[in-house]
């Protein structure tokens, strides 16, 4: 509670205006949250925030107002989408942080109800709730929670997730409810992404998830990888479900995405041991969890307990604490990425954080620097971004020194001195000159790693040296490297120097996608690079191509569509090639396109990898699963054919296993190439 004085020793007059005063900074961050997606403040200081206005509305309850955010669900309905009349309010969710307030919860229901009852214990994921109404087994369909009555109509964005079944198992008319998400990975994907691009980056997961989600252009959402876990059926009666448990069972034999996790728990140890179970692993998970979810598991227990108009009163979410640490800043590092985008990094002493050492995070931006206000020497408090990448929460200002001053924000690259630009009102600041030797060596080090030309013994340290002795600018000049040039690399004797050689001979043997991503083209990710090679072939056909036969591409949007003309149409481009022709690197596709795989055992089969794989990596034997015509899938679900699964798998195995897909580890995986 942070709140001035004891609620004791308050007089009504100064409740109400410290209680309209909170619901003023609640309401202004809860747009930044639910509309804008980009918070401005951490959960649990909103959370803190929202506790004291309900303890002082609960002290004063003559200060309650109709509008105040206790009373309603938060969000509002976005312009340009149509909006839909929920059949049943989607409501928000009671919360609370501890064990004693869990034991409050646990006594209310047993006064209510009677005697003591059993909860479903679910994760609680950190997403955007959606609801998906089908009709004789058909999805007709699919809308946000918006203010808990009306929701945003995004069925089509809906269907372009692989994890929405558009036909389920049985011909159901039913509504169900669940979590939209982005999975850690594709965050993490995706942010490195935007700031490649100059854009500004998603605060977590679940802001990605819901600006991904909530998109007028149904190609942007297509593109981000967006998963989906479902857990309540509006009508139970139409499942014949008598308990929460059983009803996500029961949507799972639908066709529906579950979490495998839930486990009915007869009393709060147990609920407490899940709790410390998936605190532990919550790092691990491939998705982000703020916490637990408690429900009564009888379904008509549910119903008899009902809801107020925020929550209802058979659930609670127990909310893991933020897990922070505090270091002190001791330089901020100024990058020039490939794009010559420049990235402040702040540099600190290592410190443990969520079960790693952090010594590194990135500021992302200049705005970002600014309104953070990091100085050199401060004490900041570091959280990670969707447990994964380190940020700096804030600093903390009563331990600031004397003496420090406000950073200089460079207005000259650090790498070649030209003056930094913002690109059409872009936040990123950017380098714009074209032979910038920071810009150069990371696109050489991108040429050659492993998802691009994957020269095997050619990493930065490698590239950095043989730039600075003027050896490599172009990328065909890595072509033309000699023996006796590579020899003067550190710790590189003969066997390195042929290795390398080798491997760099090898790459000129590429299939095509694999040099489309490695020249680094605007947008143009792995994924994107197989598509266009897929589809044009060779070099020359994509030489050729408008930007209308771009965007006719299914998964072309027509920015992507205007990058790629303009870049294969340059003379910059054109050279390029020329160049890389000359020293004889492959520009022509040479995998199977899909529809021409032989008739195997994978064709046609959705298959999963999970787990540590020893004769292949994980790129490799998936580039060999769609050569045999396989569809290679990000996550296990009941569409799921074959999961292939390596040592130490973890929830997609045990998955795999409840829905009863068949399981391969490699070796037999590996076997089955030839069926
Ligand atoms: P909530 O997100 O805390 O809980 C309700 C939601 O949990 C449901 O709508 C559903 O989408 C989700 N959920 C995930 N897994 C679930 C499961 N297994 N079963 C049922 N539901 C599950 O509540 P809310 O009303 O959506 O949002 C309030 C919260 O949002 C606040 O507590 C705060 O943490 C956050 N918020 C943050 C800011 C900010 O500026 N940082 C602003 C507004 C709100």
């Amino acid at each position: 509670m942070s709140l001035p004085k004891k609620l004791e020793e308050m007089q009504v007059e100064e409740a109400s205006k410290l209680a309209q005063n909170l619901r003023d900074t609640l309401d202004r961050w809860s747009k930044l949250y639910y509309t804008k997606d980009a918070p401005e403040v951490e959960d649990y200081e909103y959370d803190e925030k929202y506790a004291d206005l309900v303890a002082l509305e609960e002290a004063f309850p003559e200060i309650i107002t109709q509008d105040s955010i206790t009373q309603r669900v938060g969000g509002e309905i976005l312009e340009g989408f149509t909006k839909v009349t929920h059949t049943e309010p989607m409501l928000s969710m009671g919360d609370v942080f501890s064990r004693d307030e869990l034991v409050e919860f646990d006594n209310r229901i047993q006064k209510n109800v009677g005697h003591p009852v059993d909860y479903n214990v679910e994760l609680k994921i950190d997403g955007l709730a959606i609801s998906l109404t089908y009709q004789d087994g058909e999805l007709i369909q699919g809308s946000t929670r918006g203010d808990g009555n009306i929701g945003e109509d995004i069925t089509k964005n809906l269907k372009t997730i692989k994890s929405v079944p558009q036909k389920l198992t049985r011909p159901l008319s039913i509504e169900v409810r669940g979590e939209c998400f982005m999975p850690k990975a594709s965050f993490a994907k995706l942010n490195a992404q935007q700031l490649e691009d100059g854009k500004p980056v998603f605060a977590n997961p679940r802001n990605a998830a819901a600006g991904s989600l909530r998109q007028l252009n149904t190609n942007v959402t297509k593109k981000r990888d967006l998963d989906t876990f479902i857990y309540t059926v509006v009508d139970s009666n139409q499942l014949g479900a008598k308990t929460q448990h059983q009803a996500i069972q029961m949507m799972a034999e639908l066709g529906f995405n579950t979490n495998p996790t839930q486990e009915v728990c007869a009393n709060l140890d147990e609920v407490w041991d899940y709790i410390a179970k998936y605190e532990g692993q919550r790092e691990d998970l491939p998705y982000g969890i703020d916490g637990i979810v408690l429900k009564v598991n009888d379904l008509s227990l549910q119903q008899e307990l009902g809801h107020t108009v925020k929550i209802p009163r058979w659930e609670i979410a127990y909310k893991f604490p933020p897990e922070e640490a505090a270091t002190v800043v001791r330089d901020i590092e100024w990058t020039v990425g490939r794009t010559g985008v420049v990235t402040p990094t702040a540099v600190m002493d290592p410190v443990q954080l969520a079960g790693t050492t952090v010594s590194r995070a990135t500021l992302n931006n200049v705005d970002q620097l600014t309104a953070k206000d990091v100085h050199i020497g401060d004490t900041v408090l570091l959280h990670k971004a969707g447990d994964i990448i380190p940020e700096i929460t804030r600093v903390v200002l009563e331990k600031r020194l004397a003496g420090t001053s406000e950073l200089n924000i460079p207005t000259q690259c650090p790498s070649c001195g030209k003056k930094l630009v913002h690109l059409n009102g872009e936040v990123a600041l950017r380098c714009i000159n074209p032979d910038c030797p920071a810009q150069i060596v990371a696109r050489l080090e991108h040429f050659g790693s492993r998802n691009a030309m994957n020269i095997m013994g050619l990493g930065p340290k490698q590239i950095q040296q043989l730039y600075a002795k003027n050896f490599i600018h172009h990328f065909d000049d890595l072509y033309k490297l000699t023996s006796e040039e590579l020899s003067q690399l550190d710790g590189f004797k003969e066997k390195r120097v042929n290795n390398l050689l080798e491997a760099i001979d090898n790459s000129r043997k590429n299939s095509l996608e694999r040099l489309i991503n490695g020249l680094g083209i605007q947008g143009v990710g792995t994924k994107m690079a197989r598509t266009l090679a897929e589809k044009f072939g060779t070099m020359d056909n994509l030489m050729q191509t408008t930007i209308e036969e771009f965007d006719a591409v299914d998964t072309i949007g027509e920015t992507l569509a205007n990058n790629l003309a303009t870049f294969f149409q340059s003379d910059v481009a054109q050279n390029m090639i020329d160049e890389l022709k000359a020293v004889g690197v492959n520009m022509e596709y040479l995998g199977v396109k899909p529809a021409e795989s032989p008739d195997g055992y994978y064709k046609g089969k959705k298959v999963v990898l999970t787990g540590k794989l020893e004769q292949y990596t994980r790129n490799e034997l998936k580039e060999r699963l769609i050569s045999l015509g396989a569809d290679v899938a990000g996550s296990v679900s009941k569409k799921t054919d074959i999961l292939i699964a390596g040592a130490d798998a973890g929830s997609k195995l045990t998955k795999a296993q409840a829905l009863g897909i068949e399981i391969l580890d490699e070796t037999e995986a590996i076997a089955k190439f030839e069926q």
